[in-house]
């Protein structure tokens, strides 16, 4: 059984203490932990580390308030019904995908939630105020906007999970030059437009390019992906700008990928 002070050891030899960690994480990946997922949330934020996780809802999807964009990566004339839960913002509104530490991330006393009903990020750890900035629902990754222009250090950590995972490369999307889709949820009560990214199903393409950025590492007996996060982020957005087929998903009905390889959503 993996420990607490084990994995504390583990991340120091691994450079990544008094991080910045956008983690993604399959929590059985670590083996057997002392504790659970709790232990590895405490072990990372003992070690000086802030971490970001997303915290996704999609059920408070609904249909538009206004007309759709245009090339804005959806046909609502072939969504059937809409679960269109009432987002609240309570802790347990949060989908199972999202995985075990991302949703215990959640719940911790001092935790924040970013302003979004379908694509907010949970924040945590002692940077956590400097990364709230700027916010919005039409501004789904103003926390990546942060920690890029910030001078902290900063890492993607997949902790066995692939690039399907990897929000980050959504905003690696925007820096090349797309345009977010839009959606629309029920966030207490009201319909909201909100800014959301595209279908990643076509992310694990993109790992070659990042191959010299990436280093492995152990967390228990997770095999741990990580890379420096502004040039992960800028190699991509290069990388995307020149082969914007390089994030399809293969499927040629996927409309969102469709849309977001001509660009994303037309201007309004
Ligand atoms: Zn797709």
């Amino acid at each position: 059984m993996l420990t607490l002070d084990e994995l504390k050891q583990q991340i120091l030899q691994a450079g990544l203490d008094n991080s910045t960690l956008c983690l993604h994480s399959s929590f059985r990946s670590f083996g057997p932990v002392v504790g659970g997922a709790q232990t590895v949330i405490d072990a990372l934020v003992q070690s000086g580390c802030t971490l970001v996780c997303p915290a996704f809802f999609y059920q408070s999807q609904t249909y538009p308030s206004r007309v759709n964009y245009a090339n804005n990566g959806v046909d609502y004339s072939k969504i059937g019904r809409m679960l269109s839960v009432n987002y609240t913002g309570c802790t347990s509104q949060i989908e199972p995908s999202m995985g075990a530490v991302a949703s215990l991330l959640l719940k911790q006393p001092n935790a924040s939630r970013t302003h979004h009903p379908a694509n907010a990020f949970s924040v945590y750890g002692h940077l956590h105020q400097s990364l709230l900035a700027n916010q919005s629902m039409l501004n789904a990754y103003s926390v990546y906007k942060n920690i890029y222009h910030s001078s902290q250090p900063a890492y993607v950590v997949l902790a066995g999970v692939n690039f399907t995972s990897c929000t980050p490369i959504h905003y690696a999307e925007e820096v090349s030059g797309r345009r977010l889709f839009r959606r629309w949820s029920v966030y207490n009560g009201q319909v909201v437009e909100t800014e959301e990214g595209s279908c990643s199903n076509g992310f694990e393409q993109l790992r070659p390019q990042v191959n010299h950025l990436e280093k492995v590492i152990k967390l228990g007996q997770s095999e741990t992906r990580i890379y420096p996060f502004k040039p992960f982020i800028d190699t991509l957005s290069e990388s995307i700008k020149a082969h914007p087929q390089s994030t399809h998903c293969g499927d040629d009905e996927c409309v969102r990928c469709n849309d977001m390889a001509l660009g994303g959503r037309a201007s309004e």
